[in-house]
This record gives structure tokens, C-alpha cells and sequence, in this order.
């Protein structure tokens, strides 16, 4: 315990968690509020990430506690174990996977989420009543009809899941609820590079991952949609049902876009359900620049993407649109005496959430997507994705400009797949190993996290601007520490 704690007991009422001294927990809080502030203010001084030490971790082993212990002590943990260890997503110089930044705006409207504690399961409230805002908005941005339905989940994983659902009950009907598949040999299309979350999403629907057919791309990343078209007519021949084409906005690889309005026609001719994953590429639509690159999202059926991605919201924030809102309560909503509705009163203003979703006690994460909308307006988000798109043609032109850089697939939005290629013969594996092998470097020096991926069997270095404190001087350092790096390791 550090020394400024008094005991632990002061501050508990004798009854409930309250405090005794509300002024010792108010001084508390307000010293979290400025270390986070200073943390935040500070993070391009910071490394990006740093390996959490034998010590912390083993602190992280001890046995729950059961007697009680100053909150002033708990904190003292938490900045000893956990701030200085966390993901490194904040900071500027982080470019692997395809994560967020995150803003103070966002910390603070948890922390207002958190103060109110509600439930948004269901029932009339005005938290309630600002997710269904959020989700209006969210059909506004990417073209979805006005009285689309929707809701916040954890993330795209579970949106497209709840996609994949709504799109079986839709081609069964409502019965399937009720009696499974019955047999039904439902089939379902993405490309080759989309997320693994969807074959998930087909598994845990219980359709099975290998009713996902897997098209084929072009050399832009994108499917082949003569390729799609033949691959139904294939399958219907063989007496499948054809029910989903998932297109993606964004893939997670390279962050190609599929020819959405080519797949909108496609699935209106042949009567499929149409699903976009727009993870994070659905973000372009705030954009005018790029908005065209989505021509076609605004027919999808339904749409899953992230508010903690490129719309900087902090975990967790994903969402779900359907366009037409009885096709996602069909999937969802169920009838229990302890949910019963009423016109009037805490029970009334259905429906609720939990009718368009699995979830029944849900956390009011639309707080901070309806702050962060607010407050920054969606044409400034759109300036940072179009800075962010900005920010890897530049990376790529350096890349292009580098003898012992080479570019490993086209750049369409925000992520640029690269590796270190010196002179001279080497082999593939020594040169997957080797890139691999810098991408670790780089993140154990601190200064910066790029991941891996590969194309085309190859080992590539990925960098994902996503974040919206990263400026041109750290994409080019980027390109700098690949080649130094590049050049000791071989040495
Ligand atoms: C990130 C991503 C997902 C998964 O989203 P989560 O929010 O991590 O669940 C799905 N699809 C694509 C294209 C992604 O980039």
C-alpha cells in the first residue's frame, strides 16, 4: 500500500459501496482524470509498446482478494501494472492490425456511461433513446434508409454474426427459430480475403464454416464477381440455397473494397441477401473523396462496422444496420413474462435493443460513439480517414522510391503491405524470416508497431493507418527503421 493511503475502511460506508468521504474518492478521481490527461498529452514522448515485465505479470497471478483495500492503492496498482503495459493502439507510431485511437472525448463519455450505469437491454430511457440516434445516424452516413434498424455491439465479429442470422431467418422464415435448419443446405459467398470472422459467424450459426464459399480476387484484392455468379449458378444446380453474399469494404489484408454496386445487382437478380463487412472501410463513406470507392453499400441489406476503428471511438464499439428493421426483430425477438412490454411507464417504448440482438443486458456504449459524433462532427472524421488514406500513398510512394523496399500489393485505402528486399539472391524463407523478424525489432525498441501479413505466400510488413494522431514524419520514419533495422539484421 503507498504511503498517502489511509486504511482501507475509511472510505467504505458501513452499508453498500459508497464511500463514507465522498471529498477522499472526489480528490481520487480527479488525480485519475489528470494522470489519463497527461498520459494522453504525452503519448508520442512514450514508447509504443513495452514488453510487460516478470514482476507484473506475476503481481497479475495474485489470489482474489477478499478483504477490502484502499481505492488509492488499487489505483497505484493500476499504474504500476497495467498503464505503462497496455496495447500501444494510442499512439501514433502504432500501424499493425487495424485498430483505433481512441480520443479523451471517448474516455470521457465512459466515464459518464459508467457513472450512470444503465442497462440498455431495454425500456424507456433517454440512453435508449440516444443509441437509437447513434443508429439513425450511422444509416445516414453510409446511406441506409432512415428507419433502418440496428444495434452497438462488441464489434464486427458479432455484427456480422447477427448479419448472418438475420439473412438465414429471412431466407427460412421465422420457423427455422423454432425447428433448425431442418437440413437446409443454405450457402453463403465472401472473397478469399475476407475476415475470418465470417466463416466464424457461419460456424457459430450453425451453418458451418465450409457453407461459406470462398471466391476468388482480382489483382486489386476484390472478388471476382463472374467468378460469384458462376459459383451460385454451381451450387443451385447441385440443390444448395444459396441465402448470403457478404462483400467487404475494406478487406483486412490489403483494405481492398469489392465492387459493391456489382454485388447489390448480383444479389437483387439472384434474391440474396446482401451483407456488407465495412469493419473499417465503411468509414470512408465520410469522406467525399472516397465516399464513391462504397458505391453500392447504400443497397446492402445489412452492414456491420466498427465505431472504434477509423471512427476513433474507444473499445468496444461495433455496429449492425439492417435496413429493413422486421426482418432483424424476426431473427431476435422473443417473448418472456419477465420482458413484458407496457404502453406506458419503465416498461414501455419497445421495441427494445434486445429484440434485434443476442445481447439482453447491454452497456450504454452509444454514449461515447453519440459524444465522439458530436463533438468532432462526422465531416472532421472523414478529414482523418482521408488523411489516413493520404498518409499510406505517401508511405507507399517512399516505398516505391526504395531500392530495398518492395511493395507487395496495391494500396487502395489506408494499409500498405511492404518488405525489406536487399540485394542480392536470398532465399524466400530466409527472406519471410527476416521481415518477420524486423516487424519484432521494431516492436521491442518501442518506437513503433506495424504487424505481418502475407501476399501471395510472401511475408509482408503491414502498416494500417487507422489512428488520427499519426502524421507524414512517422509513416517515413516507419520506412527509415524498416531499412536500418533491415540493414543490421543482415549484417
Ligand atoms: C477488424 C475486422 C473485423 C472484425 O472486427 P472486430 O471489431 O475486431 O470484431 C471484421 N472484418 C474486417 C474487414 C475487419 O477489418
Amino acid at each position: 500500500m503507498d504511503q498517502f493511503a489511509p486504511p482501507a475502511a475509511d472510505l467504505l460506508e458501513e452499508t453498500g459501496l459508497d464511500p463514507a468521504d465522498w471529498q477522499r474518492l472526489r480528490a481520487l478521481g480527479h488525480r485519475m482524470l489528470d494522470d489519463m490527461f497527461d498520459d494522453m498529452a504525452g503519448l508520442r514522448e512514450g514508447a509504443v509498446w513495452r514488453p510487460m515485465p516478470g514482476a507484473a505479470r506475476a503481481a497479475l497471478g495474485d489470489a482474489l482478494p477478499l478483504e477490502p483495500q484502499a481505492p488509492e492503492a488499487v489505483y497505484a496498482d493500476f499504474q504500476r501494472l497495467v498503464r505503462p503495459y497496455a496495447t500501444g493502439n494510442r499512439h501514433p507510431r502504432f500501424m499493425g492490425w487495424v485498430h483505433g485511437g481512441g480520443t479523451p472525448i471517448g474516455m470521457l463519455a465512459e466515464m459518464l456511461a459508467a457513472g450512470l450505469n444503465a442497462n440498455l437491454g431495454g425500456r424507456d430511457h433517454a440512453p435508449i433513446a440516444v443509441e437509437r440516434q447513434v443508429i439513425a445516424w450511422a444509416a445516414a452516413m453510409l446511406g441506409l434508409p432512415a428507419d433502418a434498424s440496428g444495434v452497438l455491439v462488441t464489434g464486427t465479429s458479432i455484427a456480422n454474426f447477427i448479419g448472418v442470422v438475420v439473412a438465414r431467418t429471412a431466407m427460412l422464415g421465422r420457423g427455422v427459430r423454432a425447428d433448425g435448419l431442418q437440413g437446409a443446405p443454405l450457402v453463403a459467398y465472401a472473397s478469399q480475403a475476407a475476415h475470418g470472422c465470417l466463416p466464424r459467424a457461419m460456424d457459430m450459426a450453425g451453418l458451418g464454416m465450409a457453407a461459406l464459399r470462398m471466391i476468388g480476387c482480382d489483382a486489386r484484392g476484390r472478388i471476382d464477381v463472374a467468378a460469384l455468379a458462376a459459383r451460385i449458378a454451381e451450387d443451385r444446380a447441385a440443390g444448395c440455397i444459396p441465402f448470403l453474399v457478404a462483400g467487404t469494404a475494406g478487406t483486412v489484408d490489403i483494405g481492398a473494397v469489392d465492387n459493391l454496386a456489382a454485388l447489390a445487382a448480383l444479389c437483387a437478380r439472384e434474391k440474396l441477401w446482401f451483407h456488407v463487412d465495412g469493419a473499417f472501410g465503411a468509414m470512408a463513406m465520410l469522406s467525399p473523396a472516397l465516399r464513391p470507392m462504397l458505391d453500392g453499400i447504400e443497397a446492402a441489406d445489412s452492414v456491420a462496422f466498427d465505431f472504434h476503428k477509423w471512427a476513433q471511438v474507444p473499445y468496444d464499439a461495433g455496429c449492425i444496420l439492417v435496413r429493413e428493421a422486421s426482418r432483424q426483430s424476426d431473427a431476435f425477438a422473443a417473448e418472456a413474462a419477465y420482458l413484458a412490454r407496457e404502453k406506458r411507464g419503465l416498461a414501455g417504448g419497445h421495441p427494445w435493443p434486445c429484440d434485434f440482438g443476442p445481447d439482453l443486458s447491454r452497456g450504454f456504449r452509444a454514449l461515447k460513439v453519440w459524444m465522439t459524433l458530436k463533438t468532432y462532427g462526422a465531416d472532421r472524421l472523414g478529414q482523418v480517414v482521408a488523411q489516413c488514406c493520404a498518409l499510406a500513398a505517401a508511405l507507399a510512394a517512399r516505398v516505391a522510391d526504395e531500392p530495398e523496399l518492395e511493395l507487395l500489393a496495391p494500396v487502395g485505402l489506408n494499409i500498405v503491405c511492404f518488405r525489406y528486399r536487399p540485394d542480392g539472391a536470398m532465399a524466400a524463407a530466409d527472406l519471410d524470416r527476416l521481415n518477420a523478424d524486423i516487424v519484432v525489432e521494431l516492436h521491442e525498441s518501442g518506437a513503433f508497431a506495424p504487424s505481418t501479413t502475407r501476399i501471395g505466400g510472401r511475408l509482408a510488413i503491414r502498416a494500417a493507418i487507422v489512428n488520427h494522431r499519426t502524421i507524414e514524419d512517422d509513416v517515413m520514419a516507419l520506412a527509415d527503421a524498416v531499412l536500418a533495422t533491415g540493414r543490421r539484421l543482415r549484417t
